[in-house]
């Protein structure tokens, strides 16, 4: 068993704390006041903070967290190191996702084996998108998502920033059509009009309504008139309007 508690941290970062029987794990800690005054609330130990990139946002608070709790302090993606983090109760699979930066990685813990999977996506896929190719080609980042697109799904999926609405409104101008992105849209609105967090996803959630993940599906070639383009043209094109949404 473990609980995952979402912390707002920055702007528009997310920080997760995963907690079991009294350990604790953050990911990608953007700040560390508010990790600490959740560590205090609960009393759990932090055993490590583990990042799924060395971006600032997503890193900026270990140095703090070093100096006020004896944790390790992990980036898996920046060597090649085991694809498993065994952490105290906590095992985790890493999946290396390059793309968004060469060193992303998503990570990926089960609680029990009669649990669904939670998944820690960073800058790589978002509720509704996916992370800016700063370092890495199209080809690259679509053979990422392909790893996260097969995982169970019913996987919860914590991304790395708050991006929903905007995503769906983008998604639902690329497919006006779209039942399931229309739906979608329609829960960010009233997530944002609450102020309220957008995750977790899951992965059935993101294969049916986001568009980067659906650049292979037959009817989004056939909304932007790519019918005879291969899937990652497609997820190439989709990424280049967005980046000028
Ligand atoms: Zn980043």
């Amino acid at each position: 068993m473990h609980t995952v508690t979402i912390i707002g941290t920055l702007a528009d970062n997310y920080t997760y704390v995963i907690e079991s029987y009294g350990s604790a794990v953050v990911i990608d800690p953007g700040e560390a006041s508010p990790v600490m005054r959740s560590l205090d609330r609960s009393c759990a130990t932090l055993l490590a903070s583990v990042c799924t990139h060395g971006h600032f946002d997503h890193t900026g608070g270990n140095e703090e967290l070093l100096r006020r709790t004896s944790c390790q302090v992990l980036v898996p993606g920046a060597s090649d190191g085991d694809a498993t983090l065994n952490i105290g109760p906590f095992t985790f699979t890493v999946l290396r996702t390059p793309g968004h930066s060469a060193d992303s990685v998503c990570l990926y813990v089960r609680p029990t084996a009669e649990q669904p999977g939670d998944l820690f996506t960073g800058d790589t896929l978002f509720c509704g998108g996916c992370g800016r190719l700063f370092t890495r080609s199209p080809e690259t980042m679509w053979d990422s998502l392909q790893k996260l697109a097969v995982l169970p799904p019913d996987t919860r999926v914590f991304c790395g920033h708050d991006y929903m609405l905007e995503n769906y409104e983008f998604a639902s101008v690329l497919e006006p059509d779209n039942e399931e992105v229309y739906a979608r849209l329609q829960e960010a609105r009233a997530l944002a009009a609450d102020g309220s967090f957008t995750v977790p996803s899951t992965i059935a959630v993101e294969r049916a309504s986001n568009p980067f993940l659906r650049a292979g599906d037959p009817r989004m070639k056939r909304a932007l008139g790519m019918e005879s383009s291969s899937d990652v043209e497609v997820f190439a094109a989709i990424r280049r309007s967005k980046d000028r949404f």
